[in-house]
C-alpha cells in the first residue's frame, strides 16, 4: 500500500509562499515525477510529504491515514539520498542493513532483507566491499538498497541522480524503472529535468512558483498542455 494524498497544503517561510495550496493524490504503485525549475517548491513539497518540515496548512494522508502530525520515522516512507551519503567504513551489506540493525532487528532477518535488496539492486557480488571500492551508479545502488530493506510505503527521490554523468544518469533512470516494476512500490521522483521526467513517469507533476501547473500522463502533458508554462516547460509545440 503506498496511496499519499495532499490536502490542500500550504508552506510558508515567513513571508515567502513556497508551497500555495496544493492538493493531489499518487495513486498506490504509481511512479509521479515532480518536475519544475530551481526554486519552484519541489524539494519542499517532497519534505512536507516525509515530515522533514511541517506543513503551515493543510493534510498529508498515506493510505487514507492522516500523517500530517506524525514524525517522519512514524510514515513509513523513504526518503533516498545522494550516493554520498554512504557510510564509508562500512561494508555495502551493513550499508544496506545499517537503519535494520539501529532499529533492533534480528540478525538472522537482517541477512535475508539485504540479500533480498541486494539481489533486486544486482549487488550480490559487491556485498563485502567498501563504498570507495564502487563506481558511481554502484554506490547509487547501495543508497537505493538501504530504502528498500525497511519496506516502505513509498520511496521519495529529490534529484537522486544530478551528481553522476550523463551516461551513467541514462543507465540509472533504466535501473529506476525496472526496479519500480519489480517492487511495484509508489515512487515520488523530483527533478528539474524535463527529459528525465518524461522518460520515467507514469503521470508527471509540473510546479511552478508553489503551485501545480498541470498533472497528468507525460503524452497528455505533450499533446495537451494546460497553459503556456507546461507547453514552454515540456518543450511540445503548443
Ligand atoms: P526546488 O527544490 O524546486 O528547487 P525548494 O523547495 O528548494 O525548490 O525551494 C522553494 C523556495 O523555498 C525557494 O525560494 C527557497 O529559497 C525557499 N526555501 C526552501 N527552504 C527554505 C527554508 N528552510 N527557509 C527559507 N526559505 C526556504
Ligand atoms: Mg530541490
Amino acid at each position: 500500500m503506498g496511496e499519499i494524498a495532499l490536502q490542500n497544503i500550504v508552506k510558508r517561510f515567513g513571508e515567502l509562499d513556497v508551497i500555495r495550496n496544493i492538493s493531489l493524490t499518487v495513486k498506490d504503485g504509481e511512479f509521479v515525477v515532480f518536475v519544475g525549475p530551481s526554486g519552484c517548491g519541489k524539494s519542499s513539497l517532497l519534505r512536507l510529504i516525509t515530515g522533514l518540515e511541517d506543513v503551515s496548512d493543510g493534510q498529508v494522508l498515506i493510505d487514507g491515514r492522516d500523517v500530517t502530525k506524525l514524525a517522519p520515522s512514524e510514515r513509513q516512507l523513504a526518503m533516498v539520498f545522494q550516493s554520498y551519503a554512504l557510510f564509508p567504513h562500512l561494508t555495502v551489506a551493513d550499508n544496506i542493513g545499517f537503519g535494520l540493525r539501529v532499529s533492533g532487528r534480528p540478525k538472522k532477518e537482517i541477512r535475508e532483507r539485504v540479500l533480498t535488496a541486494a539481489r533486486a539492486l544486482e549487488l550480490e557480488p559487491y556485498l563485502d566491499r567498501f563504498p570507495r571500492q564502487l563506481s558511481g551508479g554502484q554506490r547509487q545502488r547501495v543508497a537505493i538498497g538501504r530504502a528498500i530493506v525497511r519496506a516502505p510505503s513509498a520511496f521519495l527521490f529529490d534529484e537522486p541522480l544530478s551528481n553522476l554523468d550523463a551516461a551513467l544518469r541514462v543507465q540509472m533512470r533504466l535501473e529506476l524503472i525496472r526496479l519500480h516494476d519489480e517492487l511495484k512500490t509508489t515512487m515520488i521522483y523530483v527533478t528539474h529535468d524535463q527529459v528525465e521526467a518524461m522518460t520515467m513517469a507514469d503521470r508527471i507533476v509540473v510546479l511552478n512558483a508553489g503551485r501545480v501547473e498541470q498533472f497528468d500522463t507525460p503524452i497528455a502533458l505533450y499533446d495537451a498542455p494546460a497553459n503556456r508554462f507546461v507547453a514552454g516547460f515540456i518543450g511540445s509545440p503548443k
